[in-house]
């Protein structure tokens, strides 16, 4: 019997990707002794995303589809997709065709080694802008610095993970998932691959400016409490600092040496009352997740789908 291989392919306004990034996919397998199955996750897409999977999905038997009620974001694509999937193991891959599935023979191979989770490393791309390199630089630094998990620096989404792996996922059920995160958090046997990225091949970026600074602000939140700290550190560093100055602001009123500053005041009421806000909010942001787990609402909504149910 061949071992099934399933291919998971997040998809938000894709529709022009689908056809290349399937066939491509194909031709990779016909060299490849392997049965797999294609898996696209329409991510609530607002344009011909959807359609132009069902009609590919009609000419062969194993494409299958999940159409979210709405837009639920890249990482619950792949985790939606990751929890229909029935292969040996299994590969999330994004739909531009920037992760290339030439790769895909390689990450077999090591699997077959015994690897359980092969994930990918982006080389630095000369092709993207500078904005989005170093604001990708800045991202891991600022995560591997603030949080417990280590990262590389251009590790992406791109990932073959061994049926067992994925059958610990389907446990999780946090409503934010850090897959990157989450993954190496995991543990198992793991090992890297570097690739060189693609560009686009149709359409533009979905991941905007806004949306990457959440993803980092929730890779740091959900996986360490460090930020808590700081807020203590911070504390005791500010109380410290005032009990060496109370000294000197008492002798001078003792002695009637002019206390003069209006505006030292001022700004002193103006930093602390914006370094206090900044600790509240940070205080806030566990304790809204606290708040959105705790409802407990099902991660995703599908609207259709054509996988059988087995
Ligand atoms: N994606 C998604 N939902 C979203 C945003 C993106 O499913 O809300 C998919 C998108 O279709 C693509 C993958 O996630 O397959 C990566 O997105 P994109 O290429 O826009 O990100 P970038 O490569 O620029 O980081
Ligand atoms: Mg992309």
């Amino acid at each position: 019997m061949k071992k099934l291989i399933s291919i998971v392919i997040p998809a938000y306004n894709e529709a022009d990707n689908i056809f290349v990034i399937a066939e491509s996919i194909k031709r990779v397998f016909s060299t490849l002794n392997y049965n797999y199955e294609i898996i696209l996750v329409d991510d609530g897409s607002a344009d011909h995303t959807l359609e132009k999977i069902s009609e590919y999905a009609a000419t062969s038997d194993n494409i299958f589809f999940l159409e979210f009620s709405k837009n639920f974001g890249h990482q619950l694509a792949v985790k939606a997709g990751m929890d229909h999937a029935f292969g040996d193991c299994v590969i999330s891959m994004d739909c531009d065709m920037q992760h290339p599935p030439e790769l895909i023979p390689d990450m077999l191979k090591k699997w077959e080694e015994g690897f359980e989770v092969v994930y990918t490393i982006r080389a630095d791309d000369k092709n993207l802008s500078k904005g989005k390199r170093s604001s990708s630089s800045l991202f891991y630094k600022m995560l591997n610095w603030l949080s417990d998990i280590e990262l590389e620096p251009g590790a992406a989404d791109f990932r073959l993970l061994d049926q067992k792996v994925v059958n610990v996922f389907r446990n999780f059920h946090e409503n934010e998932p850090f897959l990157r995160g989450l993954v190496k958090w995991l543990g198992f046997k793991q090992i890297a691959i570097r690739y060189n990225p693609a560009s686009r091949f149709s359409g533009k970026s979905k991941y905007t400016f806004k949306k990457m600074v959440n993803l980092a602000l929730h890779g740091v939140t959900s996986f360490s409490i460090k930020p808590l700290y700081s807020a203590v550190y911070l504390g005791f560093i500010l109380s410290l600092a005032s009990v060496l100055y109370i000294p000197y602001v008492v002798y001078a009123f003792v002695n009637n040496v002019e206390v003069s500053g209006w505006a030292s005041v001022i700004m002193t009421i103006v930093f602390f009352g914006g370094l206090q806000l900044i600790i509240l909010g940070i205080i806030g942001i566990y304790v809204g997740k606290m708040f959105m787990q705790t409802k407990n609402r099902p991660n995703y909504i599908i609207r259709s789908t054509n996988i059988p149910v087995r």
